[in-house]
Formats: structure tokens, sequence, C-alpha cells
């Protein structure tokens, strides 16, 4: 390499909160590319993120590879992950890699050959080297290292290619994952009819094929000519010999959603509701936007189609969108609303895409040839530029929080995101987070209420089933039990038998699945418990074994108590399993469909599911939250939840919000079309509040209520909250680091400040996935002083054991 020598800044995406100087030669890099760079024993891709010079750097080593040509990461993207890194306490390198498709932060695939030749006076290195290699052949650098195991093998691979003994296939700009077909392509244009004749001779077919070929515009997949235009190989081949015509390979970008219908054309005119809040959106749009919007809709409002027409205008205007939605396999209707509209403007950011289908979106996206990227969570990170609008539909949606590190919010940077680039902001929702309607109250989000229902429906009438009353008088009148008690009352079995004389469809909810969600012993009230985690074994009925829900653990069901011997042994805790049972004993002629995790392993195995309700071919749905989201079957004029109590009791400040939003987002599947429908909710507290609202279809009295439970003791929104779970797979480690870390953090760290210090504590789930964890809470009304305490214990705590984990989760979404 020759060429000046420069100093650049690269973000590793390693836990470090620093960046790190290297030296170039020769190249000039941008901030933004990708760069492979030494870093202890190992090499790791980073991001260049500014340039420097060697002041103060002990060793500057150099870079080893620039891997892009243009940045991968946009000036804008840069500024989004600076914030994601800072405010979710992580490494920009991290939060840099997580914006990209992986396969753009996978390690090196250079090739490594060894030449025949002299080969001079080599270090006892350079000569391990050598002779790991076979001359003449070509072998992955990466497998070479891995083979010596003698660590960064780069300098020595220098030397030898400098020498000329070996030569390094320079890293590509990421060689794309990219698919192909074949086609034949002309070669040579020829417009005289004779010529053509006289070049092909006898071989009329091959006249014919190039005339096939030219015709139609000079390129044809290969399978095409010998398939439907029936021509042979061989014709092709004389093409290619005489030079008429090459075979070769052209890219084709990967769509996984071509193949699955978009439905009926959506274009629907708005209604005069739909259009104030068209209106309100499109100036907002047009004035330069501010404050992001809060589209509160009940359920079957037609917030589709707002966002629709408000991103036609973003359209129109020469901008793009990102529209996120909860997790695309259970919305399938809302994004082919979008493709319907938008066809191939629109690329679908979908978790079963494979990495190079990820990819071949991302590049559509970034080229601008697509200009809407829908998706999930992580579709808030989508190359796109001059962005105008983000749609964020059921913004109170659990699944935009990442659970896994870093513990991102996509909803709240989707805020932050547009308000960097001047985008407009919707945040859409039936049943809004308590988070943005606390930021209605404080003025932070503008409100639109869409209050009525399409079409002048009513939101279905909602019934309340006290289960209490039901089991004690069950016997007499029917309904439908199990071995474990009543799964079904009479009053619901009468109404879903009514749904089936009338050809009509019912969803039948449970939030729980397996057969029962625990196994207990009478004689001595042992239960059975994850060996790894403090969790209660499900008994699945279907494969016979009792599974662990977090971890996955399976074991065979018990005959007897492992504790006691006794072989009397309950199986209690009503699942979807033993719904489905009981459902098809109770109606032996209804088709029947469970769809929850265990039923849904497949990568389209939703499609197939709900394209069965949406054909008719299903008269029950039964499943768990899954069926309770965005779907719109007409046909549905019943929903039926058969216990709306789980999860109420969870030890989590959400546990009620959470009840409320499922209650109500699974009532609005019902009655969507003109044959109206009903609610009935069978629970044992019927006074409880969240179901209370949920019968009445009251969001702001939930909400306002809601909101003063959270004052005392305060939780967000009324506070700011950081969750740090320590964790061990000691338990004694898990409570000392827990300990220290929160008398460090009290002593040192939050006296004096808006800061308060709460635990620490067992986790709720004192045990997962074999690790024992202990929390504590960082509660505080100012956003900085939380943010520089928790920064401060994460470098202090990273010298602690080895085994020891500590979880920083800012905002968390639970605190289980
Ligand atoms: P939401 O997301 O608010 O629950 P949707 O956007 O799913 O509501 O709309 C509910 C139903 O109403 C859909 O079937 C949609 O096609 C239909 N719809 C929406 N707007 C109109 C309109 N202006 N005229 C007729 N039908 C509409
Ligand atoms: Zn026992
Ligand atoms: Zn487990």
């Amino acid at each position: 390499m020759s060429g000046p020598r420069s100093y650049v800044r690269v973000a590793l995406p390693l836990p470090l909160d620093q960046t790190f100087t290297y030296a170039v030669d020769g190249a000039s890099l941008r901030s933004g590319m990708r760069v492979l760079v030494p870093f202890h024993r190992q090499e790791r891709i980073g991001f260049v993120v500014g340039h420097g010079g060697e002041e103060g750097v002990k060793r500057i080593r150099t870079v080893l590879s620039v891997m892009d040509t243009e940045p991968s990461v946009s000036e804008s993207q840069m500024r989004l992950a600076r914030w994601m890194a800072d405010y979710y306490i992580t490494s920009l390198g991290i939060a840099l890699k997580t914006m990209l498709p992986s396969v753009l932060s996978d390690t090196s695939r250079d090739v490594v050959t060894l030449h025949d030749g002299p080969r001079g006076n080599l270090s006892p290195r350079e000569v391990r080297l050598v002779e790991a290699l076979t001359p003449g052949t070509s072998r992955s650098l990466q497998a070479v290292k891995r083979g010596l195991r003698m660590g960064s093998i780069w300098p020595e691979i220098r030397n030898l290619a400098a020498a000329g003994v070996v030569s390094v296939e320079t890293l590509p700009p990421r060689p794309p994952p990219v698919k192909t077909e074949r086609v034949v392509r002309v070669a040579r244009w020829i417009d005289d009819i004779e010529e053509l004749n006289v070049l092909v001779g006898r071989a009329r077919r091959q006249a014919d094929a190039y005339l096939a070929l030219a015709g139609s515009g000079g390129t044809v997949e290969l399978a095409h000519l010998t398939g439907q235009a029936g021509f042979s190989r061989s014709v092709i081949r004389g093409l290619e010999e005489k030079g008429l015509a090459v075979v070769e390979d052209r890219e084709v970008e990967r769509d996984p959603f071509a193949d699955i219908p978009t439905g009926a054309d959506p274009t629907h005119t708005p209604t005069d509701r739909q259009q104030k809040a068209i209106r309100r959106l499109v100036s907002a749009f047009d004035a330069g936007p501010r404050e992001p919007f809060l589209l509160h809709g009940v359920t079957g409002s037609g917030k589709t189609l707002v966002y629709m027409e408000v991103l036609s205008h973003v359209l129109a205007q020469g901008r793009s969108a990102i529209v996120l939605v909860p997790e695309i396999s259970l919305t399938p209707q809302t994004v082919a609303r979008f493709r319907a509209r938008f066809g191939d403007e629109v690329a679908v950011l979908h978790s079963a895409l494979s990495a190079g289908e990820r990819f071949d979106a991302w590049r559509q996206l970034r080229s601008g040839r697509r200009r809407i990227a829908v998706g999930a969570r992580s579709a808030l990170f989508a190359p796109v530029s001059d962005l105008g609008l983000i749609v964020v539909d059921e913004e109170h949606d659990g699944s935009y929080k990442q659970s896994e590190s870093p513990r991102y919010q996509a909803r709240d940077m989707a805020v932050v995101r547009s308000a960097q680039e001047g985008a407009l902001c919707v945040l859409g929702s039936a049943t809004p987070s308590l988070e943005s309607w606390h930021n209605v109250d404080r003025g932070r989000f503008r409100l639109i209420s869409l209050p009525d229902r399409v079409g002048g429906g009513a939101l279905p009438p909602v019934r309340l089933i006290d289960l209490r009353e039901a089991r004690k008088k069950s016997k007499e009148e029917g309904g439908s039990r199990s071995e474990g008690g009543l799964v079904l009352t009479a009053p619901l079995v009468e109404a879903m038998r009514d749904r089936l004389r009338r050809s009509e469809q019912t969803i039948l909810l449970l939030n729980r699945r397996g057969y029962s969600s625990f196994v207990q012993c009478r004689e001595c009230g042992d239960v059975e418990i994850c060996p790894a985690c403090s969790i209660s074994l499900t008994y699945h009925r279907g494969k016979a074994r009792l599974v662990c829900h977090h971890c996955r653990h399976e074991q065979p069901t018990p005959e007897r108590c492992p504790r006691c011997g006794s072989t009397d042994l309950s199986f209690r805790g009503l699942g979807t399993e033993q719904v489905e049972r009981v459902v098809a004993e109770t109606f032996p002629e209804a088709r029947l469909a469970r769809m929850d995790v265990d039923t849904t392993s497949g990568k389209w195995s939703h499609h197939e599911i709900l394209g069965r309700v949406e054909r008719g071919e299903v008269d029950i749905l039964l499943g768990t939250q899954m069926i309770a989201k965005g779907l719109d079957f007409p046909r549905v004029t019943l929903v039926g939840v058969v216990n709306a109590d789980v999860g109420i009791h969870l030890p989590d400040f959400r546990a009620t919000e959470r009840t409320f939003q499922l209650l109500s987002q699974v009532a609005g599947r019902a009655g969507r079309g003109e044959l109206g429908g009903d609610v009935l909710i069978q629970t044992a507290l019927p006074e409880h509040y969240a179901i209370q609202a949920a019968l009445a279809h009251d969001y702001v009295g939930f909400a306002t209520r809601e909101l003063k439970e959270r004052r005392h003791p305060a939780y967000p929104p009324m506070v700011r909250l950081i969750n740090v779970v320590v964790s061990s797979p000691v338990a004694e480690d898990a409570a000392a680091n827990a300990e220290a870390a929160a008398r460090w953090l009290r002593t040192e760290v939050v006296s004096g400040t808006p800061v308060d210090l709460i635990g620490p504590a067992p986790s709720p789930i004192e045990r997962l996935h074999g690790r024992w964890r202990w929390h504590f809470l960082l509660r505080s009304v100012s956003v900085k002083a939380l943010g520089a305490g928790a920064r401060r214990l994460q470098a202090e705590f990273r010298t602690r054991g080895k085994d020891v984990r500590i979880a920083i989760d800012r905002d968390p979404s639970a605190l289980l």
C-alpha cells in the first residue's frame, strides 16, 4: 500500500465505551465505512466514525482491509446510532451493528493462495503458515487461521504477500449474497435477416431462437427459452458458439411476499372523520413536522387508510417512509394493504427473511428503488433517505421493545429519528401506551381521535361471565368441563353453537399455551419446576411432556411425585391445548384451528392458518394473544375470552395495562362486518377496573385510572426507570454482586442526585436459563441523571467476576 498515511477512529461492535484509532495508508476513508481491523489477537469489523491523529495513542495499528467503497452507514443513521448508544447505554459499535443487515457484519471471507517458487527466509510463524497451505489452491483465511491457532496471522500474510509467496484476494465490498437466474442475452445485434440466415446456415432453429430473443428485448430467462418457447439447449449453445448470444447469470431480487396475494384493492374514499385526520396530518407535514401525533382510533376506525393517504402525499413530495407493525406474520392484512396500494415501492422486512433476502431489501431501500419500508421493530433502521414519515401501528405493542441488548424501544426511537430527520411521526393505536397518552397530556404529542368505527358500526357489546358463580352451578346448567374443571360456561357454549348454526365465525382467546400450566402433587403440594428456571413446567399433552416456556427444557410427564412418590398428581391451570380438546368434544362438527407458538413454528404457518380463516374454512379460531392483533375478518361475530385473568396478577407494573389492552384488542376483532358481533369474557374478577373498562370500551377511563395508580408508588410514565439485573450461575454471586453494585451506586453516584435506587431484591423470576437473578431499579424524573448513573455503573462493573453479568434495561417493558 502506498499513499499518505492518515488516522481514523473506529467503533467496534463490542461492549466498550470508546472508539479506537487506526492508521490507514492510501485509502481515503469516510465516516460510516466498514473496515477490518486488528483488535487484541483478533480481527474485527468496525465502523469508521471519524478522523483523528496519533496523539495520545501508544501503539497505532493499521487497518487491515477496507470493506466498503461507499459508506454502509449514512450520516443520518450515524446520528441515530449515537443517540441510541448514549440513551440505551451501549457502545456506538453495537448500535451501528444493530442497524445493519447481518451480512454486513459477517467476518472476512478472504482467500489466500500459495504460489510455487522460491520462498526466501521465513520466520517460524511464516513457515507454519506456509505449511498450512497447498500450492495453487485457495483457502479461506478464516479457516486457515482457525486451524493454526496462532492468533492474528495478518502480519505474516502481509509479509508473505509482499514477497510474492502468497496472494490474498482483497475483500470485495462485502460479497453480496445475491440470488441469480440464468438468462440468455443477445451478444451481437443483427438487423439484416439475410446476414442472420448466412450466419446460422442450415440451423433454422437458431435463427428462430435469435429472433425470439431479440424480439423480447434482448434478454430472456434461459428456462423460458428452453421451456415454454421450446428451444433445446443445443440450439442456444449454437448461438453462443457463433457469438450471437451469451448465457449468463443475472441478479434477481428476492421477495418472499411476491407470492402472497395482496388482497382486494383497498382504496376506499375516506370518511369525514378520516378526512379530517388526514388533513391535519398532511398540513403538519407540509408545515414541517414538529410534535409526533398520536392517532387514537377505536378498533375498526380505519386507521390504516389514514396512514396510507398521508403516505401517498409524502411520496408525492418525493420523500420516503417507514411503517412499523408489531410482528409481520401476525399482521399480514396490514402489510397486504400497503402492498396492494403501493406495490413495488414497498420493501417488506420480515423476521422470516433469510440474511440474503434482508440484504436485498436493504439495498433496494438504500438505493431509493423502493421508498417504503414496512416491517417490525428493526425496520426503524431502514436506510431510506429523505425520510418524510414514520408510522408506528399498534404503538402500544410489547414487541417494539427489544428484550436482548441493545434493549431499545422502536416506538421511542421512531420519535427520535423523525425529529432528527424532519419527518412526520404518527403513532396509532386503539389502546395507546400510557407513555404516549401521558405525552399527550404533557403537550409533547398531539392527539387525533377516531372514536367511531367506519361505516357507523358500533363496537360490539361485551358481556362478563362470572367464573366463580358459573363454577358453582355449572353442574346443573351445562357448560363444558375437562378434568381440570369448567372451561366453557353455558352462555359461551350457547353463543358458539348459535354461530355454528349461522355459519359465522368465533374467535376464542386464552393467553396461555400448553395443556396445563403446572403439575402439582395432591399429597405434598410439590409443583414441578424447570431445573434451569424458577418457573413451573407446562404439561403438553400432544407430546406427553413437561416443557419450560422460558428455556424450552423438556422432560417426560412424571407418573409419581418426585418428592413423595405419590401418584396423586393434579394437572392444573388451563392452556390452549386443553381448550382445543374441550371445544372439539363439545362441537365435533366444527372446523377448529389453534394458533399459538406451538402450532406456528413453520415460516408461513401463520399465513396458512389465517388464510383458512379468511376463506371461511375455519369455524372457530382459538389462540393466545397472537390472534388479538389487527385481524379483520367480517364473518367473525363472536369473541370469547376463556379466562381474562391470566396474567393480571403478574408482579409487574404493566400487568393491568396489558390485560386491558389484550381484552380491548381481542374484543375489537368481533363485529367488523355488517353482521355485528358479541364479546363474552369469562372472569373471576368482574369488578377489576381493567375488566370493567374493557367491558365499557372505555380507554380514556382506564388510562386515567391507571395513570393515577402509577403515581404511588411511582412507575412509568410518571417517572423513568432503569432495571438492572445482576445474574450468575451461582446464587450467592448474583446476590452479593447486586448488593455491592447497589451499595456503590448509592454512596458514589446517586446520593445528591434526583435518582432513587430501589432494591436490590431477587427478580420475580429468580432463576432463568440456569442463572440466578437479582435486580434493582434506578428511578428518576430526570432522564439525564438516570442515564449518567447507569453509565457509571456499567463502566465500574465491567471489571467484576466473569460469570457475573449485568444487564441494564432502560425503560423496561417488564420487570420480571
Ligand atoms: P383499524 O386499524 O383502525 O382497526 P382498519 O384500518 O383495519 O381499522 O379498518 C377497518 C375496516 O374498515 C377495514 O376492512 C377497512 O378496509 C375498512 N375501511 C377503512 N376505511 C374505510 C372507508 N373510508 N370506507 C369503507 N371502508 C373502510
Ligand atoms: Zn408429593
Ligand atoms: Zn427453563
